[in-house]
């Protein structure tokens, strides 16, 4: 008998795969007389800028072509923006990508990779994926000013001589929470160089007025900032994310990039969506406004959701969580279950429209009636 499990290496073998929510193309088939409400997936619910759709377009008649394999165009931007060195920077199929490469070169059999607890659930498939051990740090309390966010001194209490990586969600998903770019500051002065930090910032355009730790890669080399132009910049389908860190640390992750990770559809786009500062300060003014508006009416309706930072909301359901859920599905609203986090109470809620995010409290206020 074939038993292709045992063929596998051992570090796959304990891994589960990424958990992408529920299937929402058979969720469009079955398609509710109103329509979906899409909230599982911290999309930007406003859209791209009106500048990507244009500069797709340009693409059209060369898609036979390869994409520029160094996507030179897009890093020069980025490099002029964000005040780095071209080489200083790495492109990704979205920043998943990259998280999975930081392990893949940083981390393997016998090291330690560090996360916090509710940390992004990518980190901990990164990590087995390279056969390094998974250290998890015990989140903040429910009670505490920052609700169930990343305890940084647990994190560095548990850094040793075997931690190769850390990452660290600021703001986090899916609890919404941040931390300050001094404490920040503080805890990269505290970890041993040693260490390979990575800050991953795929929310950073929902609050950047709170400062970047791109600003710190100078004073810390072991320090990799990640970020992503699928949230605020709204392009989530064309899957392009990016890294910050030393020139030599990124020169070490081109080793293992496959030569057209990023699409010509997607890099075009992307330079297009990072010109255009309008339309991203729009999409966050909208969705802070709205977010307010929408954790009020949940407040209202007795749901009590944490503090964010982000673009969507980790709301406390209760003990009936899965029947609310059940109900929400069948209205046509789809959040997010938060059983594979350990939050099975929880539901996380994407920040949309103002219509949409009206479905989703008439479709509340008629499950609580
Ligand atoms: C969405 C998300 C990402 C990755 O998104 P990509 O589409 O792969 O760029 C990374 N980190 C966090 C915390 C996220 O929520």
């Amino acid at each position: 008998m074939n038993r292709f499990e045992d063929r596998a290496v051992p570090a796959v073998r304990t891994l589960r795969a990424y958990d992408p929510g529920h299937d929402l193309v058979a969720l469009r088939r079955a398609a509710h007389a109103r329509g979906l409400v899409e909230l599982g997936s911290n999309e930007n619910a406003y859209g791209c800028s009106p500048a990507v759709r244009r500069a797709v377009e340009s693409c059209l008649n060369d898609l036979y072509r390869y994409p520029d394999p160094l996507g030179g165009d897009l890093k020069r931007a980025l490099a002029a923006r964000l005040g780095v060195q071209v080489g200083q920077l790495l492109l990704g199929n979205g920043s998943h990508e990259i998280l999975m490469q930081c392990a893949q070169v940083f981390a393997g059999p016998g090291d330690e990779v560090l996360m916090a607890q509710y940390g992004f659930a990518v980190y901990a498939i990164a990590a087995q994926c390279s056969g390094a051990r998974l250290v998890m740090a015990p989140a903040l309390p429910a009670d505490a000013a920052m609700p169930l966010g990343h305890d940084l001194d647990a994190l560095l209490q548990r850094v040793g001589p075997a931690t190769k990586l850390v990452y660290l969600a600021n703001p986090n998903n899916p609890t919404g929470t941040a931390f300050s770019r001094d404490d920040l500051a503080g805890w990269l002065s505290a970890c041993p160089a040693h260490v390979i930090v990575v800050v991953d910032e795929a929310y950073h355009e929902y609050r950047h007025e709170a400062g970047s730790a791109v600003d710190l890669l100078e004073a810390h080399p072991n320090l990799i900032v990640t970020r992503t132009f699928s949230k605020a910049h709204g392009l989530a389908a064309l899957r392009v994310g990016y890294a910050a860190a030393h020139a030599e640390v990124i020169a070490l992750m081109e080793r293992v990039r496959e030569s057209f990770n990023v699409n010509m559809l997607g890099l075009a786009a992307a330079e297009a969506a990072l010109s255009d500062d309008n339309h991203v300060a729009s999409v966050r003014a909208r969705n802070a406004a709205e977010r307010s508006r929408l954790a009020a009416a949940l407040r209202d309706l007795g749901y009590d959701s944490l503090p964010s930072h982000t673009n969507f909301l980790l709301v406390h359901v209760g003990a009936h969580c899965e029947t609310v859920e059940r109900q929400l599905l069948a209205a046509g609203v789809v959040p997010r279950p938060m059983g594979g986090y350990g939050l099975a109470e929880y539901l996380r809620i994407t920040v949309a429209t103002a219509a949409e995010n009206e479905r989703l409290i008439e479709a509340l206020t008629e499950i609580s009636a």
